[in-house]
């Protein structure tokens, strides 16, 4: 089975018609690796299908899995799909060590590298598909300023991973919008090893505690940490009064913030990344540059990329990510909403 992959010239694959009238030779193969099906539900449940949907309408062969967590997995998982004839490798990396490590040797090996939603710092992608991070931790701020008013508020920051340049970039913007706001306070900030949502349950109740309970907004880098904060501020008689951030427009983020215990979540249309990474793999496979937007700097070089627009949700547009098919009313609007 593998061996047509690596470069017989049975152009296209079975997979559906109607995509390579253009470039007749997608003789390559794609691998994608997501990074763990705990920081999110969104890897499995909207990237996985997005990127399976794109890779077949286009008529490519691919293979996605996912390294749960592990880099030494994600590195056995790239050393796999390159023995298998994977001529492009999209990762989303689980730090930047091993993500440049794992880009560096299938460089040695022939196979064009791209970064998927998170930036290898230091590594050799030839492009990098995500959105404007910083501008999802502005959106972030924003809205807890929105929900918070211009009163005197005490805030926790409940960071991501301290591995994922996506969570510096995340409290960066949010940072840039409620450190200029002269009433807010800073009462306690924390990253969130492996954005693990039970370590945030913990991490979140010792700044509560070492806060005296006087936390007024808290913002929370995704719709899993804002989950653990709620849960603390729940016990504490505090949920739906203390306002909390997210992100992902998750079905779970987007019902507490129909109930009112999340004030905000962001959403990133997978449809959106899924497409745009599977066009930047498709060029490559064939040879040509991906077709990119921009420059983001990774503090040795310029890496081409594309940065999609994210897109603050509160209460009155929840509607708008289950239009654009983020979410189905099916899954979002149980029986209490
Ligand atoms: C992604 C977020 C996600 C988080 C945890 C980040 O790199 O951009 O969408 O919530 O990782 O998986």
């Amino acid at each position: 089975m593998a061996l047509t992959a690596c470069g017989s010239d049975d152009g296209g694959d079975s997979g559906t018609d109607g995509g390579d009238s253009g470039s007749s030779e997608t003789t390559g193969k794609i691998g994608v690796i997501l990074p763990d099906t705990e920081s999110s539900v969104r890897w499995e449940s909207a990237d996985r299908p997005e990127l399976e949907r794109a890779f077949k309408e286009a008529g490519v062969e691919y293979e996605i899995q996912n390294a749960e967590g592990d880099a030494e997995k994600m590195t056995t998982i790239a050393d796999g799909m390159i023995a298998d004839g994977v001529t492009v490798l999209a990762i989303v990396n689980l730090d930047s060590e091993s993500g440049a490590a794992i880009q560096e040797k299938a460089a040695s090996q022939g196979v064009k590298t791209l970064d998927y939603d998170r930036l290898t710092l230091g590594g050799s992608a030839e492009a990098y598909i995500s959105f404007d991070n910083n501008k999802v931790g502005a959106l972030q701020g924003q809205g807890l300023a929105d929900c918070l008013g211009d009163k005197d508020a005490n805030i926790v920051y409940l960071n991501g991973s301290p591995t994922d340049n996506n969570a510096t970039l995340f409290s960066a913007g949010a940072h840039e919008v409620l450190d200029a706001i002269s009433t807010y306070k800073v009462v306690g900030e924390q990253a969130v090893p492996d954005w693990d949502n039970e370590q945030a349950v913990t991490i979140f109740e010792q700044l509560y505690t070492q806060a005296d309970g006087d936390v007024d907004g808290v913002l929370a880098a995704n719709d899993g940490l804002g989950g653990a904060a709620i849960s603390v501020l729940e016990k504490n008689g505090e949920a739906g009064k203390v306002p909390v951030t997210g992100q992902d427009a998750t079905v779970e983020g987007l019902q507490n913030v129909l109930a009112g215990t999340q004030c905000m979540t962001i959403y990133k249309s997978a449809k959106l990344e899924a497409g745009a990474l599977a066009e930047a793999a498709i060029a490559l496979v064939n040879g040509d540059s991906p077709a990119t937007t921009g420059v983001t700097n990774d503090g040795e070089r310029d890496v081409p990329s594309v940065l999609l627009d994210p897109v603050s949700i509160t209460k009155d547009n929840v509607k708008d990510v289950i239009d654009d098919g983020g979410q189905t009313a099916a899954d979002v609007c149980t029986d209490d909403f």
